[in-house]
């Protein structure tokens, strides 16, 4: 246990986080202040394996963190990561799209032994042999950062929708995640909002990301999206009564108030419960592309650290 739990007056390295995707990897280095030290991306080369990967980019955001801050490097404290799928309750990838070569796989164990070859010859190990390595779903780490150092700073209860190619999804109420049963809370992108509607890879149809993302974008124009989402959106709400619904992914980023300022008209109509004051806020994610790396670095620095505050 790191002896500084909290974050007043420590600018210390805290943890590396990672946001795996299929095609890149994101990563932060994020000090006990919560402020982010340094970010990297790195694609993902087709020959290398992806945990050697992820390896190499911890170790050198790391080495970074140090110099930055002109410490001497030491052991990182913990490392989180955000993983594109569904994960059960230990942490395992039980199902992922984007990932199909890592279910099943023991990636905290397999990372964990690479990032303990990174150290550099002379000096202590950036990583311990046990450095505690934090899993997550990445929409999670995405609303994790969000609400914590992001759009819904301070919030706890919290919607996150990322408008990408499709949509993903997270929930936060009470100031806890949402995860389910099995780990597919948050899967807004396949609720069916249009019965016998467009053929979804899923295997239903209609499903919500076929009305709303950058693939509907070609066929639905921006008054219907708008619509659509407002629909959504206020069965949602209905559902989980959350204070505030923070939109980001590519696509929502690019469509900004274009797309949320006619949604926001639409959903009071649609929430005849709701007085003007209590329609939940509809804003935009501000942390951008790094929300996902910086989520599952907090989300790690709070599983080592659950009294941390910053
Ligand atoms: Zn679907």
């Amino acid at each position: 246990m790191p002896e500084m739990l909290s974050g007043a007056g420590n600018k210390g390295l805290a943890a590396i986080g990672l946001d795996v995707g299929g095609t890149k990897v994101l990563g932060t280095a994020v000090a006990w202040t919560a402020e982010v030290i340094c970010t990297e991306k790195t694609t993902l080369p087709p020959s290398q394996p992806i945990i050697e990967v992820m390896a190499n980019l911890a170790s050198g955001l790391a080495s970074r963190a140090f110099r930055n801050l002109h410490l001497p490097p030491s052991p990182v404290p913990c490392v989180g990561l955000g993983i594109p799928g569904t994960l059960d309750r230990d942490g395992n990838l039980t199902f992922s799209a984007n990932l199909k070569g890592m279910v099943g796989v023991d990636i905290r164990s397999r990372l964990r032994e690479s990032l303990s070859t990174k150290a550099l010859s002379g000096l202590p190990a950036l990583f311990s042999s046990d450095v505690p390595i934090v899993v997550e779903n990445d929409a999670n780490c995405a609303l994790i950062a969000e609400a914590l150092v992001g759009a819904a700073r301070g919030r706890k209860d919290v919607i996150l929708l990322t408008l990408g190619t499709g949509i993903g999804g997270a929930m936060m109420l009470g100031g806890k995640l949402l995860h389910g049963a099995h780990g597919y809370a948050g899967e807004f992108g396949h609720m069916v909002v249009m019965p016998d509607g467009f053929q979804c890879k899923c295997g239903r149809k209609g499903c919500f990301e076929h009305y709303v993302s950058g693939t509907a974008n070609r066929r639905v124009s921006h008054e219907d999206m708008a619509k659509w989402m407002a629909l959504g959106l206020a069965n949602l709400i209905l559902a989980f009564d959350p204070e505030i619904i923070v939109v980001g992914g590519g696509f929502g980023a690019g469509m900004g108030e274009k797309l949320l300022g006619p949604v926001r008209k639409l959903l009071p109509g649609l929430l005849r419960e709701y007085s003007e004051t209590q329609v939940p806020r509809l804003v935009a994610a501000n942390l951008g592309e790094d929300a996902g790396a910086v989520g599952a670095a907090i989300n790690a620095i709070q599983h080592i650290a659950p009294q941390w505050d910053y």
